[in-house]
């Protein structure tokens, strides 16, 4: 009776697959539904859990910068991207609305910033399959900051600063802000485990500060945060 057992799995694979398509989570303007991106949600979904937004617009935009809209959960993203380039900017920004579900607001505050544009970047890379390439980067590039005493809880708690923000385009940007960002992600969960970042970015949200935050997820003082982080870059090989 071999075939009976073959029915009941396929059947079982198939009203599991129907289950799975049958909520949709990113939508146009219109309405319709934008099934290309579900598998970014399903790893919204598995990062964030209940604080990945049910439902989120993508709306794609004229402005040079993709940006999020954490009233409306509606996503901008620029025109000119291709479609696996869209993947990961729509994983970039659905980052930031959970994130900010998970914060409860405080992850797009200036001394957040770098935290919220770290994960979003890591995050981005990991659902588009680029993280390999995109994590030696990222630390790389960090390394060089920290080589030269750029890596400072100080210094990047005034992302208005170091990364030079624009709403509009015009001004400078540093280019190292977010793969610096990106570079603390990466310290947090290679060192203090893969639940590390989330763990942080709801000890934020109960303490509002990023000194008792650390003392309350990682059980450190901020300088030792810091101090551990600044080690874990200078670990990382340059290449000349
Ligand atoms: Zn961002």
């Amino acid at each position: 009776m071999w075939w009976r057992g073959l029915l009941f799995v396929l059947a079982l694979g198939s009203s599991a697959n129907a289950a799975a398509g049958s909520a949709q989570h990113y939508f146009d303007p219109a309405g319709n539904a934008l099934v290309q991106y579900e598998p970014v949600w399903r790893a919204l979904h598995d990062a964030f859990g209940e604080h990945a937004p049910p439902r989120i617009i993508v709306q794609v935009s004229g402005g040079q910068f993709s940006q999020f809209d954490t009233r409306h959960d509606r996503i901008y993203i620029t025109a000119e991207y291709s479609e696996s380039r869209a993947v990961a900017i729509v994983a970039h920004e659905s980052a930031h609305l959970a994130a900010h579900n998970v914060t409860t607001g405080y992850s797009t505050q200036n001394q957040f910033r770098f935290i919220d544009e770290g994960y979003a970047s890591v995050f981005a890379n990991r659902v588009s399959g680029n993280e390999v390439a995109f994590k030696a980067w990222a630390l790389e590039i960090a390394a060089r900051q920290q080589r030269k005493d750029n890596v400072r809880l100080h210094l990047v708690q005034d992302w208005r600063t170091y990364w030079g923000s624009s709403r509009n385009g015009r001004g400078q940007q540093t280019e190292y802000a977010y793969p610096v960002g990106a570079s603390f992600i990466y310290y947090l969960t290679d060192i203090h485990g893969a639940e590390a970042p989330m763990r942080f970015m709801k000890a934020i949200a109960d303490t509002g500060d990023l000194h008792a935050a650390a003392r309350l997820s990682l059980e450190m003082d901020g300088n030792e945060l810091e101090a551990g982080w600044i080690t874990y870059l200078a670990k990382v090989a340059l290449q000349d």
